[in-house]
């Protein structure tokens, strides 16, 4: 059975079409990754799945069960878990805190505040250091333990990329590479469609709120993926669900 199912979401924002009719299928231990340009629709997909934004029609399954009108932090109790984009950490709070705070509306599991120093050993010494004192990979570091602490069974991850040099990004893809070939089962936004794609068991593009392409990473090129992109693709002939 499949882990997630989006099926048939319309999501607005008031009168906007933002999500329009997106449907897929997630298994265990995939790695998703959601590409497409800005404004696409990415965002508030990911939202929606989170129970953060409540889609205009659709359904939202978690292991089968119907979670579309399960608010968010209910949903983080059966499972999954968002690391928004611009992370959101409390900036008066210390790592910590942040991480235990992640962990008191989630399960208990194999993520522990141990466990995420051993994961993101640079965020180890900053323990006790305020979120707002904290540097933009350490604080991202921070947002993706804080949703691990929930011990979701499907993680969401906002442009972790966002803001961060190009050398912060590696060491934050350097530290998530664990976590990648855990089977943890990952739903990835990310602008940078090489990363998106190394990483990727599978890629989902969006266009103006349409899955334009979904196929499995391994055999779709770079190329591909920027047809979809931009709206270049052969319609229906592209979308080959796996
Ligand atoms: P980006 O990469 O820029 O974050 P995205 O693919 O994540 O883009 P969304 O942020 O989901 O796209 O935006 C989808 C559409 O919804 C866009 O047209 C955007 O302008 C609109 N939108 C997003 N957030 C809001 C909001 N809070 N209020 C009104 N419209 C919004």
């Amino acid at each position: 059975m499949s882990i997630l199912s989006v099926c048939d979401l319309d999501v607005r924002h008031g009168l906007l079409p933002a999500v329009r009719g997106v449907s897929f299928n997630l298994a265990k231990g995939e790695v998703l990754a959601l590409v497409g340009a800005n404004g696409a629709g990415k965002t508030t997909l990911l939202r929606s799945v989170a129970g953060a934004h409540l889609p205009a029609s659709g359904q939202i399954l978690l292991h089968g069960e119907d979670v579309t009108a399960v608010p968010s932090h209910k949903r983080i109790a059966k499972g999954i878990a968002l690391v928004p984009e611009g992370r959101r950490l409390f900036s008066q709070m210390t790592v910590e805190e942040n991480l235990l705070l992640g962990g008191s509306a989630g399960r208990k599991g194999e993520w522990t505040v141990d466990r995420i120093f051993d994961a993101f050993p640079n965020l180890k010494p900053r323990r006790h250091a305020k979120a707002s004192h904290l540097s933009g990979g350490e604080q991202q570091a921070t947002a993706i333990g804080r949703a691990l602490m929930s011990n979701p069974d499907v993680l969401l991850l906002d442009e972790v990329s966002l803001g961060l040099s190009p050398l912060v990004v590696d060491r934050v893809y350097q530290q998530l590479q664990g976590l990648l070939s855990s089977g943890t089962t990952i739903v990835l936004v990310e602008q940078d469609l090489s990363r998106a794609m190394n990483v990727a068991s599978r890629v989902i593009c969006m266009l103006e709120g349409n899955i334009v392409l979904d196929r499995p990473a391994n055999g779709t090129t770079r190329e591909d993926v920027t047809r979809a992109y931009f709206g270049l693709h052969r319609s229906t002939a592209e979308r080959s669900v796996s």
